[in-house]
């Protein structure tokens, strides 16, 4: 059966109201050209997943196509800022290091600039890495705003529930449709498989030319009705539960997410301004149910505001991410794992390339093709990226960080570590959204050393490198200090807030 149809895209039905189904509708209904009715399905009663706390960078870029103004979105999200994530335990117990999303130090034409740290780690002239990046140290610091001449890489926290209800104030005042309602049947046309209707368990039927799948991990259009099926990561990315919790803050808001490792998989928490996010990662085969909820809750720092919530997933990809009429985005294409808060990200990359493909007016195979294709490169880049922070540790006896330490590593990952081990070269692919320097920062973080450094860093005198070092680190201080706290700089926005 084909995968394409001449019908011309009017009408698009988005299944599914959590952050993926209502940035979806906000994204369509504001940013594509042409008329075309929005209709979102969502039911009360099941619920969104709940959690989604931790962004990376990428989000400002989606908040500037839909015009969101930063006040109001920090205001209505109880948002803060984050800096990068601190990693905890994750090499051995005690150790930590930050993934900053700065730049780090300077590099040139020929190579980053961990050549020359690396030459001057040698020669007793270098501090740590991260001493050289504004961000890192202004996420030591506490420090945290917005500087004229030096724009610092960030991103936010926020409240998943506020960041939907923002989203879906947005997307119906653009004339998106919502119907509230429990999708009972997806209807599929008997002559080529696309989806005809969706029909709602109180009898509605919602016709569409276009589908979205954004329900979850119920995948309900996109697996279940049109069984794409599933590359399973469990041998690469072997946790499948979590708990997730909310606690009263019993610090100021820090501007960096905690991940915090333990004997069977990792902790977060994320700090907003009248709240935390935390939960528990772990896999089943090495922790039980009971026993991951007790090392939570005994974990916490502030007190519960909540029953602790259990949530169960699979990690892999869907094998098609658009199949016929039918995209799925966000939790129903697949989920990697939240280490490093790129779920949000993925979901709008997909809406990103939905808008630069949109079927105008009908849909062609090449666009599918491209599609599928660009998502599942990106999607794999992330994968190899979170699986390096569990296969390169040295929690020695820790039966789970035994296990990882021991999987099979993905010949794209295995590549990478080759060349950073061997000359510390790192190449940063286009469909990777993981910069050079976050590459090298979580490389160095997990213990992998580069046997040598490139021989560009020996043009430098050692005079020249001590002074070039230096500098750096003193323009690095000098940005920090120019920040202010990262608490009083949130407070300050939102009183500048219009809503
Ligand atoms: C433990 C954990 C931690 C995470 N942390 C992060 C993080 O820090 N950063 C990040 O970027 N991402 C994170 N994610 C991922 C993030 O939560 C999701 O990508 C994001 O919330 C989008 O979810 P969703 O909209 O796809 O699904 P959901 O929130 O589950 O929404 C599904 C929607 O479909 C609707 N629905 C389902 N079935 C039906 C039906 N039969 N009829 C009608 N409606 C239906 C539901 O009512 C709901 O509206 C995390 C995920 C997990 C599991």
């Amino acid at each position: 059966m084909s995968d394409i149809r001449s019908t011309p895209i009017n009408k698009v039905v988005i299944a599914g109201g959590g952050t993926a189904g209502w940035m979806a509708a906000a994204a369509l209904s504001r940013l594509v050209g042409r008329q075309i009715s929005v209709t979102l399905v969502e039911s009360e009663e099941i619920g969104t997943v709940g959690v989604g706390e931790a962004t990376i960078p990428t989000l400002l870029t989606i908040n500037r196509l839909l015009q969101i103004p930063e006040p109001d979105f920090i205001k209505f999200t109880h948002g803060t800022f984050k800096l990068g994530i601190r990693f905890e335990n994750w090499l051995h117990e005690g150790h930590d290091y930050i993934h900053s999303f700065g730049d780090t130090g300077q590099g040139c034409w020929a190579g980053g600039f961990q050549h020359f740290w690396m030459r001057g780690r040698q020669e007793g002239l270098a501090e740590d890495y991260g001493e050289y990046c504004a961000e890192l140290k202004a996420a030591q610091a506490n420090r945290f705003g917005i500087l004229s001449d030096h724009k610092l890489n960030y991103a936010y926290h926020l409240d998943a529930t506020a960041y939907g209800r923002y989203l879906r104030d947005l997307a119906q005042a653009s004339g998106v449709r919502r119907v509230e309602g429990k999708i009972q049947e997806v209807r599929l046309a008997s002559s080529d498989g696309f989806i005809e209707h969706l029909v709602l368990e109180d009898g509605q039927i919602l016709q569409g030319d276009l589908f979205i799948d954004c329900t979850g991990f119920r995948a309900l259009l996109i697996e279940q009705a049109l069984q794409t099926g599933f590359d399973d990561w469990t041998h690469w990315l072997p946790c499948n539960r979590a708990w997730a919790v909310q606690t009263a803050l019993t610090d100021e808001p820090v501007p960096y997410t905690r991940a915090i490792a333990h004997d069977a998989g990792w902790r977060w928490k994320i700090p907003l301004q009248h709240r935390a996010g935390n939960g528990l990662i772990y896999c089943d085969e090495f922790l039980n149910e009971e026993a991951a909820r007790e090392r939570l809750l005994s974990l916490v720092d502030g007190d519960p505001l909540m029953e602790p919530r259990p949530i169960r997933f699979k990690t892999g990809q869907r094998k098609r991410y658009w199949h016929k009429n039918c995209l799925a985005l966000g939790l129903s294409s697949g989920f990697i794992e939240p280490l490093e808060s790129t779920s949000i990200h993925f979901i709008q990359n997909g809406i990103m390339w939905l808008l630069l493909m949109f079927p105008d007016p009908v849909i062609s195979q090449a666009s599918v093709d491209e599609y599928n294709q660009r998502l599942r490169t990106e999607s794999e880049r992330i994968r190899d990226f979170i699986v390096l922070h569990y296969i390169a540790n040295e929690r020695v006896g820790d039966p789970f960080w035994d296990h990882c330490r021991e999987m099979p590593v993905p010949d794209s990952l295995q590549q990478r570590i080759a060349l950073f081990e061997d000359a510390g070269r790192v190449f940063k692919p286009q469909e990777d959204v993981f910069s050079e320097n976050s590459w090298v920062q979580v490389m160095l973080g997990q213990g992998i050393t580069p046997e040598r450094y490139h021989n560009i860093a020996d043009a430098m005198s050692r005079e020249q490198l001590e002074a070039f070092l230096k500098q750096i680190q003193n323009g690095v201080s000098q940005t920090v200090e120019a920040l202010p706290n990262h608490g009083e700089f949130v407070k300050r926005l939102v009183s500048m807030a219009k809503i």
